[in-house]
């Protein structure tokens, strides 16, 4: 019988297999879907992932390559990610290799072992007491057993230093017999005691009703959405839920939005829990992160956190998923891969056949479609947990009256009002720096980027012109550039011209901001936090980093300084993501014992959907959205698939699109395709970004089947076009941005 080929993905964008021969030497029985080996590539050697075995190559034998060395005992990834993994290529026509990139730690990639390291663990031995009195007057020596009474799993030697235990106090206390170490590869399996640190909250009616629904569907495939307003307990949910899937023996893998791995959101759950958390989000380090999907995959984490890319984790015994705020923007990556997290949950729970639940206050379109459906079941909290009231919105026209930095008189005597009172004012703008635009009164010049379709944003403080989409940056010229006269006045207000003038307003109050510049230092927001928790009248102004996950509860008075930008905007997810923003930023007001109120500034005051939003809620814009929708055939009544394209001289883009738009135009036509739209190609929105000239080409099917059809043999051809190498070109499948 003739050796099987190895049929490998590699590191490479070519969406296809690599097949080679085994190593030399390595048993059958060891070459097995989901090993890892080195192989020759070109001129290099790389790392590649088993994926099938076959009979038989297209590579002629004499040219079949060996692989060099097996680097895996057994499959270090799992079946179950394996699979995850080719749907996801296939689904977003990415190849399987560089998905692999996206979606393994940077370690094994690089050929670190996959199997946990060896550790010493430090126990506290039989009996040992913090008391006892051979401790009396070593005080550090009984601290160290102390926090170690704490562990009953024992302590690994990697965290002795996070715990401040001091390895010279624990050799003491080894060499007395109060303690005992081991060295072990595994966390302990046997457990002691409770689940649960902390009591559980007596949930509500529908708290408890929405829980009831998802344990129905514990042990299958059942997805969930819980809409639920905010501070309404959807986080308690979620920990109940988790606390029963741990009891039944299985691990939960939890999800959340870049921004809210605050603190906060982890302290909720090792404060609640007993249990193995790994955490899985861009600040941790490589080892970090390899040591967390390990313990996740051979089953020693109990709960899994992590944001977008902690969606590849795989799991020995997975129970639930969860999606908190699945709305948020941040689930979609942008670059590379462009997969939605959010969507890979929900395959990647029907293929483990478990359930899943996704959360939010304000909803995407696409899960409430979902739910109207019946696709997803819909569970609502319709109330805030606790004593809190919702908050009250009141839509201020601002046609025709005057701005101060954004700001209208009849908002400023609300500000000044609450501030008199004793509480707290969030004000909110989603744009940073000091000013959009800077003009040149004298003869109109107008700071451009010089690599960007796009003007640069003043940032005073710096005094700088930054491009905030290339990240171009200039000095602030004190003359103008075009006519040298010196009457150079910035237009428009940033969150820094905003801060600025509310801090002279009211001189009497401290005013602080938060976005992505005040806060570039790593101390700086939990800094600014810990000022606004002390509950002093103050002013807050920032971006939408303020309107995610934080609970302040002195802050009475939201201010929404421009809603115009969701109603005009050429995007059409641009109403959606106002609506959510504002609920949200809304949602961080009166979450205690005060009430709260939300002034919207607007020129468009009546829009139908700042009216529906502002008095019926955001589930009744969404209805109104949706219909929207629906009657000009737009996601998610219609499904897209952007081809973006890039090139340095203009024209080159389009050039290459044509040939693509007529490629496609070949193959509906010989697969006789039909409901299947090509728009464009035409210049993408900014054209020019970073010194490159862009084009994108949209198709817009009714339903997704034919595009899906189309995308797989469209793509090979595409590769193979004389432009696919001169211009820089990406699909992205059901993009979110039209940019
Ligand atoms: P969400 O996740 O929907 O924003 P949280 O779970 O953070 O809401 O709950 C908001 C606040 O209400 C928290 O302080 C939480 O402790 C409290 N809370 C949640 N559920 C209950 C309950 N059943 N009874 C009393 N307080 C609750
Ligand atoms: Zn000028
Ligand atoms: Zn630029």
């Amino acid at each position: 019988m003739p050796a099987p080929i190895l049929r490998l993905a590699l590191p490479s964008p070519l969406r296809r297999l690599f097949d080679y021969r085994a190593p030399p030497g390595v048993p059958p029985a060891l070459l097995q879907p989901g090993v890892r080996l080195r192989v020759p590539f070109g001129r290099r050697v790389v790392i590649g992932v088993l994926v099938e075995l076959s009979g038989h190559s297209e590579v002629p034998a004499d040219k079949l390559k060996a692989a060099l060395e097996l680097l895996d005992p057994r499959p270090a990834l799992p079946a179950s990610l394996l699979r995850l993994c080719r749907w996801t290529a296939h689904y977003y026509q990415h190849s399987l290799g560089d998905t692999f990139g996206w979606a393994l730690p940077a370690l094994l990639r690089q050929g670190e072992p996959a199997e946990r390291r060896e550790e010493r663990w430090w126990h506290l031995a039989e009996g040992a007491r913090p008391d006892d009195p051979r401790l009396a007057r070593a005080p550090r020596q009984r601290e160290a057993l102390q926090v170690l009474a704490q562990h009953p799993h024992g302590v690994p030697q990697t965290l002795l230093g996070k715990l401040q235990l001091n390895k010279a106090s624990l050799d003491l206390l080894l060499a007395k017999g109060l303690l005992h170490t081991e060295v072990r590869q595994h966390a302990p399996r046997e457990r002691h005691g409770s689940w649960l640190l902390q009591a559980e909250l007596p949930l509500n009616d529908e708290q408890r009703e929405a829980l009831e629904a998802v344990r129905a569907g514990f042990g299958g495939f059942n997805a969930f959405l819980l809409a639920g307003v905010t501070g309404s307990g959807k986080t308690e949910v979620y920990l109940q839920l988790i606390r029963q899937v741990l009891e039944a023996g299985r691990q939960a893998l939890v999800l959340i939005p870049e921004i809210n791995l605050g603190p906060q959101t982890l302290e909720r759950f090792t404060r609640r829990f007993n249990a193995r958390i790994a955490l899985l989000h861009s600040g941790i380090g490589d080892r970090e992160r390899l040591d967390a999907w390990l313990a996740a995959r051979d089953g020693e984490a109990d709960i899994v956190i992590g944001t977008r890319s902690a969606l590849f984790t795989p799991l020995k015994h997975p129970g639930l998923i969860i999606i908190d705020e699945e709305h948020d923007a941040s689930y979609k990556q942008q670059e590379g891969l462009r997969y939605h997290a959010r969507d890979l949950a929900v395959v990647r729970a029907r293929q483990e056949e478990i359930p899943i639940l996704l959360g939010s206050a304000t909803p995407s379109l696409e899960s409430l479609h979902n739910a109207h459906t019946g696709r997803y079941a819909l569970l609502q909290l319709r109330q805030r947990a606790g004593h809190a009231r919702p908050p009250r919105f009141l839509r201020l026209d601002v046609k025709s009256r005057p701005l101060d930095a954004g700001i209208s008189p009849p908002l400023q005597q609300a500000i000044a009002r609450t501030l008199a009172a004793g509480q707290q004012v969030l004000v909110f703008l989603n744009r940073r720096g000091f000013a959009p635009t800077l003009l040149c009164h004298d003869c109109g010049w107008i700071a451009q980027c010089p690599r960007c379709d796009a003007r640069m944003t003043l940032h005073q403080r710096q005094r700088e012109l930054r491009c905030h989409h290339c990240g171009h940056v200039e000095r602030q010229p004190t003359a103008c550039p075009q006519c040298a006269r010196v009457d150079l006045r910035p237009v428009g207000a940033g969150t820094e011209r905003t801060e600025e003038r509310l801090a002279i307003l009211f001189p009497d109050y401290p005013v602080l901001r938060v976005d992505r510049d005040s806060t570039a230092r790593k101390d700086a927001l939990p800094r600014l936090l810990a000022i606004i928790h002390r509950g002093e009248p103050c002013l807050l102004v920032g971006t939408q980093m303020l309107a995610k996950g934080h609970h302040f509860p002195r802050v009475t008075l939201v201010a929404i300084l421009d809603a115009d930008g969701g109603l005009f905007s050429a995007d059409f997810r641009a109403s959606e993501r106002m609506a959510q923003l504002i609920v949200q930023v809304a949602g961080r007001a009166g979450r205690a014992e005060e009430p709260g109120t939300v002034i919207i500034q607007s020129h468009l005051a009546d829009h139908p959907l700042l009216v529906q939003l502002a008095e019926q809620g955001y589930l009744a814009f969404a209805g109104q959205a949706l219909e929207e929708r629906r009657a000009a055939g737009l996601p998610p009544f219609s499904h897209l698939a952007l081809l973006r394209a890039e090139a340095h001289r203009p024209g080159q883009a389009e050039d290459f699109l044509e040939q693509a738009a007529a490629e496609a135009q070949h193959l509906l036509d010989a697969l006789q395709l039909s409901g299947i739209e090509l728009l464009g190609p035409v210049p993408a929105p900014m054209e020019r970004r970073a010194g490159r000239y862009r084009a994108q080409l949209l198709l817009q099917a009714a339903s997704r089947a034919p595009l899906r059809r189309l995308l797989g043999p469209w793509l090979a051809v595409l590769e193979r076009l004389p432009g696919a190498r001169t211009v820089r070109w990406s699909l992205d499948v059901d993009p979110v941005d039209l940019y």
